[in-house]
């Protein structure tokens, strides 16, 4: 099921220019009516429930029914972002509530360099850059 706003908890992100559900969005799908100041799916049947948009909402206000494979049908699901972690939260149609809690980084926010590791590489290679060249070179450009 795509995702679904919970109109009473959502504040239009406070009527920035953008709402944080709109940024995050990959299939832009989410709009603010400027006048409720709710967000809504314009488009649910685009909506591929990648859950991006759930995770960035400052005031959990949107859902996406979890899949079966990772939480019983008519649970459900609902994650806080924080800034080393995130917690999951999950509640189960007979009223258990399950936290679960994942680490989502391995250095201090804002530090992370993606170049650092490409240092020496040969970024013209067709190879991925975790992959060891064996030799390989690449063929010269054919010249007419
Ligand atoms: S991110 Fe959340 S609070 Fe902000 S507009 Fe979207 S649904 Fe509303
Ligand atoms: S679940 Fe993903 S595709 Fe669907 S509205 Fe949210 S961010 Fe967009």
């Amino acid at each position: 099921m795509p995702s679904f706003v919970i109109a009473e908890k959502c504040d239009g992100c406070k009527g920035g220019e953008k709402t944080a559900c709109m940024y995050i969005c990959p299939n832009d799908l989410m709009v603010l009516d400027p006048v409720a100041m709710k967000a809504y799916n314009q488009e649910p049947d685009q909506c591929w429930e990648c859950f991006s948009c759930v995770k960035i909402c400052p005031t959990q206000a949107i859902e996406v029914r979890g899949y079966s494979d990772f939480v019983p049908l008519g649970s459900s699901v609902m994650p806080m972002m924080g800034t080393e972690d995130i917690m999951w939260t999950c509640k189960f149609r007979n009223g258990v509530v399950k936290r679960f809690k994942f680490p989502i980084r391995t250095t201090p926010e804002g530090t992370a360099n993606a170049y650092a590791d490409l240092k020496g590489k040969d970024l013209n290679s067709p190879l991925l850059s975790t992959e060891e060249n064996d030799g390989y070179k690449m063929p010269a450009p054919k010249t007419a």
